[in-house]
Formats: structure tokens, C-alpha cells, sequence
């Protein structure tokens, strides 16, 4: 395949001098010209001029992936020449922090023709992508005056930071959260795309997010049962697959639960392939089996948990409402039976039985969610549900045991950030963002709002200010795409979009200033491993920054400085080692072995535990003296917080199977049969990598199919089909598998939208068929429900 648009391609094999570097320079020609305006030979000239020998630079890959991996740079006159990874010794309790494709391609990410070179302010219609080229001095102006301009007139509530991953430390949607903070605050976003639900429910059902065993622990399990969990493709921190191999190792039987056989699942010892949506009904099953074969653990139950039955209901609840009276059908007769279940979720009822009896009397066991589960219609109630069913195997605060969904350990490391405190306190759920563009001055509290004062009823603004960081969910991730472009190219509604970025995502077209920001090659910056991990990695500075790029913490001190706010936002620091010795100032405690300076000579840190981590042990030790901060102070089966939302239709306050409102008891599906879901994608971190050739080569951008609905539509395996819905069309690349269930579909998450003339887009993202629609009580994303229909293109 020709590898078009790599500078680096050029670069191989080619002896680097100065004099050399400058032929290949030249050679390059057109691609050259395009990129640097004048400014780059030059500038790389002069780093080709310093002569020298190979040098190592230790670094972190940190994109929002699931993984932190450590990155060697082989760097030469100033120029990457390759990549390598973790070179530290390999050992049980020490494993190296390898790098996976993604991260070992990073140099023609860096090296890329298509990477922003200079400051572009939009001349054409707002995402048409028209730009012009202007200096910096201006870019800086006119972001700031435009911040200015739009405080005086409405007010910070109508400035959001928006939701950005695509880096962190001193980069990425921190470094203008500082900014927009010092400057009087913004609407701030609770909930994510990633998690909302979880995040939502973890602290109302159980009091804490640090509910989670550490992975050294997964060894000491016997049965690992994964809704949904697929580490393999989208990491969930690095090794986490080492640490499952450790637990097969040592007699572990892993089952995975999931509609699409995962890599993960390949790897496990039994897939159990279920439709997309009902997860809750296979667990209310499963606890019908138990309850009626008296295999749950009901001392547990009785001593940690509030609401499994009537007897153990909150006072002033009315009988009737207690999980078990749902699971035996006592309010609407119907039972929750592995026949009912095997209707809905398309798993035998024998196996229905059998998983029951296997989780019941299998001990200890671990049962653990991905997220994908809670990114859908009710995804509140796939995290209640799985953590009723840990409840009821007595899994919870005990090793080899899980919470029943994912969590954080209470390893977490006290790391510091550029946070400081939000003036504002009205919030929204991040997944609403488009919501309060349009309508923001009628959003309340039935809308999520969160933070009104006494007599406020709804948010003062509308958004009319967007700072995007490091961020595609602009278009790219956020769901219902043409929807979104129509709000956001009427620039009457948000005022302004101010992006920092390396390429010209489709987000960035949407942008009315886009400042060219750095990789983190080419900057200073600091990272922590991702959730479940134990690592701290010094970024080093590998390059210097190429073309007109910068920092993103430069660029917000730039606009901090026109602002009269510089000193404030730069705290006294003059290096970004200043900020990261600050950081980690309290790492000591943790870990006396821990000194500043040899980490940032190795670029990694890790901190070691002679044991592991157990989430919940304390008040599984002593329920009384460590009750837990929900309001029974125990685990909350039947949840109060949802009660009291009055909703027992789309929030029962129990984990209840509800029907996807776009799923196959809608009256949708005549029209369109087939349910499509996105998946993390393992040639993606989320958006980013999109537009690496070579992981595109590797792990092209298909559709997912099963044979039966193929062959239903004439299709065969490598044509190019047509997905289509009301919101939107897809034309792409069919790959027909058995891989996964029938009526089901999968096309990966993360494809750089890309319509053509008629807006069907050709690069197959999924969000052109996704929805705006907010799950009912965390108001999170459910772009994992949608119905669709697909025909031969
Ligand atoms: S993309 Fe993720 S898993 Fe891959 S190297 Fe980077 S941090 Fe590690």
C-alpha cells in the first residue's frame, strides 16, 4: 500500500546529517512546501546542524486509550529515527509497560504532512473549513478578545470547557480549564462520554468510586465472569491482560459475556454471545435461579445490603419494591425466568442455569463490566445490576472478588494537576452540551442541571463559548453528527470555537480559530497510569516543537497573559519541570524509594505493594464502623437516590430490564431491523490515530456483520454497503463474521467523519447513526442504541 503523507517513510534509511537532512528535506518537495510555509527547513536544519550521536529519550504514550506505555525515543540530530519500548527488566511483580501498535507508530504521527503548522482563522462559513493563515500575535488576540467580549455579555455560565482526552499533563483540556477557571470560571460538565452512568451510580449505590481489587488480585479468583470487558483491544491499563493471563495461569476460568466475540473473548474459556441491551435481564435470571435454588448468599445480604428483599426494604418503602419481588415477578407477575431471559437476550436458558449455579457456588469469583454496557439506553441499570449480582454471590470486599463493575483502587496516587477551583458551580452532563446551546435557558434540574441556587431554575445562558483542547467530540464523538453540525455551522448560537490541535480533525473544521498545538514529543509533561495502575511517567521533551507549533500550556498563558492573568496562570514556575516536581511532591509518602530525579533520568516510576489492593475490605471487615456513604449507609440494591427521582418506569430504583428505545421491541425495528453498536477499536484510541497509514493498513475501518443478515441482503464479504437510519448514512467496507450475533453490527468507534458530496459519509464513523438521546437519570451518552438498516451500496 502506498504510505502517502508520511515524512517519515522518506526518512527511512536514509543516513542523517545535515547535509542529507536537507536533500530529503528538498525531496520532499510539495508535501515540504505545504507544511512549513517557508519556516521548516530552517528549523529542522538547524536541529541537522547539531550533529551528534543516537540518543535515548524516555517517554509515555498518553492518549486516552486505556494505557500508559512507556515510549524509548531514538532521537538523532535532532530527529526521531525509531521507537522502542519498556527495556527494564521483566519480572512478576515488576512488568515492563510495553507499548502496543498504536504507540509504536507514533513517529508518523509526529512527522506527518498533515499536521497543523501555524495559527488559522476560519474565512468561510462556519465548518466549511475555509482557513487563512495568521500570526500568532493575532490568533492570541483574538481569542482573548472574543473571551472578553462574551463574559461582558452574558457571563462565564456561557463559557464551557469542553469535554477533550486526547492528552493530559501540562497538555491538553486541563491547560484552558485553568485558564477559563482564573478568568471566572465556566459551566462546568460532570459525567463523561466514556463512563457517565458508572460514574453516576458507583458513588448512590455504593458510596465510593475506589470500589475495585487491584489486578494483582485477579489471580486469587477461580470464575471470572466480563460483561462486555474486552482489555485485549481497549487496555483498561497497560498489562491488564498480563494480569488475566496470570489468573488462567493459576486455574481461573474467564467467561466473557458480550454480542461481539472480542479479541478478549477469543482469548477467554468460554463467549457467551447475547443481544445488545440486556444485560439486566440475564442477571434478574440468574438471580432467579439463585433465589429459587436458595444458592444466594443471603447472610451477605442481610448484613451489607439494603433492598435485596421486602424485609430489608428502607423504612417507609412499600413492600413489593425490593429486587427479589421484581426478580419473582410480584408486581407484574412476571417472573424473571431463564425462559423469560432467553426471549430477550438470546442466551439458552440452559446455559442460563448453568452460569447461575456456576457464579453462586464458584468462590471467589469476580464479576466485572466494561463500559460500553452503560453507554446505552438504561445504562444506569446494567452498573446497579452488576453490582446486585456480586451483592448476591457475597463477591464484594473479599480477594478474588469484584464490586461487580469496574472501579478504582484505592492506589490511586496523589498526583497534582493545573486544576484550580471553578467559580461557577452550575453543571451539566457532559453529554448535553448540545442541549444547552440550544435550549440552555430552559434546562432545569429534570434536565440534569446540577448547581442551581435557591429560586434558579434553569441555566442564565445559553453556551455561547467553546474552548476545545485536545478534543474531536466537537462532531467526531459526540453522537447525532449531522444534528450537531447544523447547531454548531449557526454561528448565532455558540459565538465562538477556539481549538487546539495537530490535525485538522473533522472537529477542528468547526472551529472559528485553530491553534496549532504539539505532540508530546515535543514538550515536557507528566502522566499517571490509567486507573488501575501504579505508574507515574516523566514525559521528557524529545524534540523541539516543529513548525509554528506550541505547548497547549503555552498557548493558554499566552491568552492568560493578554488577559492581564499570565503570573496567576504560571503560578511562579518558569518550567514545566517546576510544575511536575510540584506534582509529585507527595509521592514520597507513598513510596520513600520514590526521588525526583532518577525518575525523570528513567522517565518511569513504579510504586510497589508487597500485597494486593481489596475494594470495599474495611467495610466488608466492620459494616458499622465503616458504613458507607449512601443513605442506608450500606450497598444500596434497592437505591434511594433513583426513588427519589420518581420515575419508576425509566429509573426503577431496583436493577430492572427495560426495553432499548431503539432496540427489538421498538416499534422501529420495521424499518430498521438491525442494532449497531461502536466498539474501541484497537487501531484507535478513541479518535486519535485515525489518519496513522499504518495501523489503518493493518486494521481497516469494516462494518461488522454476521453471515445470516449478510446473506438476507446479498451481501458478501468485502463489498461496500450502505448503513443508513434517519439521522444519517454510511457508506463502507463490509466484513462478514461469524464474530459476531446475528442482528447485530458493529462498525469501531473513532473514524474521522468524512462525508462527500451528498453528506454520506465514506469513512465510516459511527456517530452520523448515533443520537443525541441522554439516558434517564445520569443524562450520560447512549450511542451504543441505535437501530439501523444496510444494503448494498
Ligand atoms: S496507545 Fe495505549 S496501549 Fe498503546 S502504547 Fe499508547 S498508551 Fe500504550
Amino acid at each position: 500500500m502506498e504510505d502517502k503523507g508520511f515524512l517519515s517513510n522518506a526518512v527511512k534509511g536514509v543516513e542523517l546529517n545535515r547535509r542529507s537532512f536537507l536533500k530529503w528535506n528538498a525531496a520532499l518537495g510539495g508535501a515540504a512546501a505545504l507544511a512549513t510555509g517557508g519556516l521548516t527547513a530552517s528549523q529542522m536544519a538547524l536541529k541537522a546542524a547539531a550533529a551528534g550521536a543516537e540518543t535515548v529519550v524516555p517517554t509515555s504514550c498518553a492518549h486516552n486509550c486505556g494505557g500508559r506505555c512507556r515510549i524509548l525515543v531514538h532521537v538523532q540530530d535532532g530527529v526521531i529515527k525509531r521507537l522502542t519500548t519498556d527495556d527494564r527488566p521483566d519480572t512478576l511483580e515488576d512488568p515492563q509497560l510495553r507499548a502496543c501498535q498504536r504507540g509504536r507508530s507514533y513517529r508518523q504521527r509526529v512527522y506527518h504532512t498533515d499536521r497543523l503548522k501555524y495559527p488559522l482563522k476560519r474565512v468561510g462559513k462556519r465548518g466549511d473549513g475555509q482557513y487563512e493563515r495568521i500570526s500568532w500575535d493575532e490568533a492570541i488576540a483574538t481569542v482573548a478578545e472574543a473571551m472578553q467580549r462574551i463574559k461582558d455579555e452574558y457571563g462565564p455560565e456561557a463559557f464551557i470547557n469542553h469535554y477533550a482526552s486526547g492528552a493530559d499533563g501540562m497538555q491538553g483540556a486541563g491547560t484552558s480549564s485553568r485558564l477559563l477557571n482564573l478568568f471566572g470560571g465556566a459551566l462546568n460538565e460532570y459525567g463523561s462520554y466514556s463512563a457517565a452512568c458508572w460514574e453516576y451510580m458507583l458513588p448512590r449505590v455504593l458510596g465510593t468510586f475506589t470500589t475495585a481489587n487491584s489486578r494483582d488480585d485477579w489471580k486469587n479468583s477461580k470464575l471470572i465472569v466480563m460483561f462486555g470487558y474486552n482489555p485485549m483491544e481497549m487496555v483498561g491499563g497497560t498489562n491488564t491482560m498480563y494480569y488475566l493471563k496470570q489468573a488462567k495461569q493459576a486455574g481461573a476460568k474467564v467467561i466473557v459475556i458480550d454480542p461481539r466475540q472480542s479479541m478478549t473473548a477469543v482469548w477467554a474459556d468460554e463467549w457467551i454471545p447475547i443481544h445488545p441491551g440486556t444485560d439486566v435481564a440475564l442477571i434478574a435470571a440468574l438471580a432467579y435461579v439463585m433465589i429459587s435454588e436458595g444458592l444466594h448468599d443471603q447472610e451477605f445480604l442481610d448484613t451489607y445490603t439494603s433492598g435485596f428483599d421486602d424485609a430489608h426494604l428502607p423504612e417507609g418503602i412499600p413492600n413489593g419494591n425490593s429486587y427479589k419481588s421484581y426478580v419473582m415477578g410480584d408486581q407484574d407477575d412476571q417472573p424473571k425466568t431463564p425462559e423469560w431471559a432467553e426471549a430477550i437476550t438470546g442466551v439458552s436458558r440452559e446455559r442460563i442455569v448453568r452460569l447461575a449455579r456456576e457464579l453462586a457456588l464458584t468462590k471467589p469469583a469476580a464479576i466485572y463490566q466494561g463500559w460500553g454496557g452503560q453507554r446505552r439506553a438504561y445504562g444506569e441499570q446494567f452498573v446497579h445490576a452488576g453490582i446486585t449480582l456480586a451483592a448476591m454471590t457475597g463477591n464484594i470486599g473479599i480477594s478474588g472478588g469484584s464490586a461487580g463493575t469496574g472501579g478504582m483502587t484505592s492506589r490511586y496516587l496523589p498526583t497534582g494537576s493545573l486544576g484550580v477551583p471553578n467559580p461557577i458551580k452550575l453543571a451539566i452532563s457532559t453529554f448535553t452540551w448540545t442541549d444547552a446551546i440550544v435550549r440552555g435557558t430552559e434546562m432545569g434540574a429534570a434536565d440534569g442541571v446540577e448547581g442551581l441556587a435557591d429560586g434558579q431554575e434553569t441555566l442564565p445562558y445559553n453556551i455561547k463559548f467553546i474552548y476545545n483542547n485536545a478534543g474531536n467530540a466537537l462532531i467526531n464523538q459526540h453522537g447525532d453528527i449531522n444534528k450537531t453540525k447544523e447547531i454548531l455551522a449557526d454561528d448565532s448560537l455558540v459565538e465562538f470555537i477556539v481549538t487546539h490541535e495537530q490535525f485538522m480533525t473533522p472537529s477542528a473544521k468547526f472551529s472559528d480559530i485553530i491553534l496549532p498545538a504539539t505532540t508530546w514529543m515535543e514538550t515536557e509533561s507528566m502522566t499517571t497510569s490509567w486507573v488501575m495502575g501504579d505508574t507515574v511517567y516523566y514525559m521528557n521533551k524529545v524534540i523541539e516543537p516543529l513548525f509554528e507549533c506550541k505547548p497547549d500550556f503555552e498557548i493558554c498563558a499566552l491568552i492568560a497573559d493578554q488577559l492581564g492573568l499570565g503570573d496567576q496562570y504560571r503560578d511562579g514556575k518558569e518550567t514545566h519541570e517546576d510544575w511536575i516536581r510540584e506534582w509529585t511532591a507527595g509521592l514520597k509518602d507513598v513510596d520513600p524509594t520514590f526521588d525526583f530525579d532518577t525518575f525523570k533520568a528513567n522517565g518511569v516510576h513504579v510504586v510497589l505493594y508487597d500485597k494486593p489492593a481489596i475494594g470495599l475490605s474495611e467495610f466488608r471487615a466492620d459494616p458499622e464502623a465503616n458504613a458507607l456513604s449512601t443513605p442506608s449507609g450500606k450497598i444500596e440494591i434497592f437505591c434511594q437516590a433513583k426513588w427519589a427521582a420518581d420515575d419508576p418506569v425509566e429509573i426503577p430504583a431496583v436493577a430492572s430490564y427495560i426495553p432499548e428505545w431503539e432496540g427489538p421491541q421498538s416499534d422501529l425495528v420495521a424499518q430498521y431491523p438491525l442494532q449497531i453498536q461502536g466498539h474501541h477499536f484497537h487501531a484507535r484510541s478513541h479518535s486519535t490515530y485515525d489518519n496513522i497509514e499504518w495501523l489503518r493498513e493493518s486494521m481497516p475501518q469494516r462494518l461488522f456483520m454476521n453471515p445470516v443478515d449478510a446473506d438476507a441482503r446479498g451481501i458478501e464479504d468485502g463489498d461496500k454497503v450502505r448503513i443508513f437510519n434517519d439521522r444519517g448514512e454510511v457508506i463502507i467496507p463490509v466484513r462478514v463474521t461469524k464474530r459476531i450475533m446475528p442482528g447485530v453490527l458493529d462498525l469501531p468507534q473513532g473514524a474521522w467523519y468524512d462525508p462527500d458530496e451528498n453528506g454520506i459519509d465514506r469513512a465510516g464513523c459511527i456517530n452520523v447513526l448515533t443520537s443525541h438521546h441522554p439516558t434517564p437519570f445520569a443524562k450520560g451518552t447512549s450511542q451504543h442504541t441505535n437501530l439501523v438498516e444496510v444494503e448494498k451500496a
